[in-house]
C-alpha cells in the first residue's frame, strides 16, 4: 500500500493539468504576459551587470515592446532614473507623444509612488509587477 500523495504534489499536478485551461480563459495572472515579464527581468539583469540597482521595466504598446527600462540611479547619479521612469521617458521620445494611453508598464517590482504617479500622468493604462505580472490596474497618482 502506498502513501497518499502529499498536498504539495497534488497542487503541483493540478497546476500542470489546469494551466492550459487557465491560459485559455485568461485566469492566470501571467497569461500572455510571459515575454514582457521576461524582458523586464532581462533589463533588471542589465542594471545589475552595470552595477546599478536591481530593477528593470518594459513599456508595451499594442502588444509590442516600445521601451526598455534599466535602472540608472547609480550609473547616472540620478535619483529619478528608476527603471520605470527610464521606460516612460524612452517611450515618449520614441513615440513622440506624452499620452501613453493603451500602453502597459511592466516592472520587476511594484512601482514606487514617483513611478506610479508618472505613469498616471502619462495615462498608462495598466501597471504590472513581479514574475507573476501582478496588478493590472491603471496607475493612480498616490
Ligand atoms: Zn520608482
Amino acid at each position: 500500500m502506498s502513501a497518499p500523495p502529499s498536498r504539495g504534489r497534488l497542487r503541483a499536478a493540478a497546476a500542470i493539468l489546469l494551466a492550459p485551461l487557465a491560459r485559455a480563459v485568461g485566469a492566470s495572472p501571467a497569461a500572455g504576459h510571459e515575454r514582457f515579464v521576461a524582458r523586464a527581468f532581462a533589463n533588471r539583469d542589465r542594471a545589475i551587470a552595470a552595477g546599478d540597482q536591481a530593477y528593470g521595466a518594459v513599456l508595451v504598446c499594442d502588444g509590442e515592446v516600445v521601451a526598455d527600462g534599466v535602472s540608472a540611479v547609480v550609473t547616472n547619479a540620478d535619483p529619478m532614473a528608476h527603471a520605470e521612469m527610464q521606460a516612460l521617458r524612452l517611450a515618449m521620445a520614441r513615440l513622440g507623444r506624452r499620452d501613453l494611453s493603451g500602453c502597459a508598464l511592466y516592472g520587476t517590482s511594484r512601482a514606487c509612488a514617483m513611478c506610479e504617479s508618472a505613469a498616471a500622468a502619462a495615462k498608462v493604462s495598466r501597471l504590472y509587477h513581479g514574475r507573476d505580472a501582478a496588478g493590472g490596474q491603471p496607475p493612480s497618482a498616490r
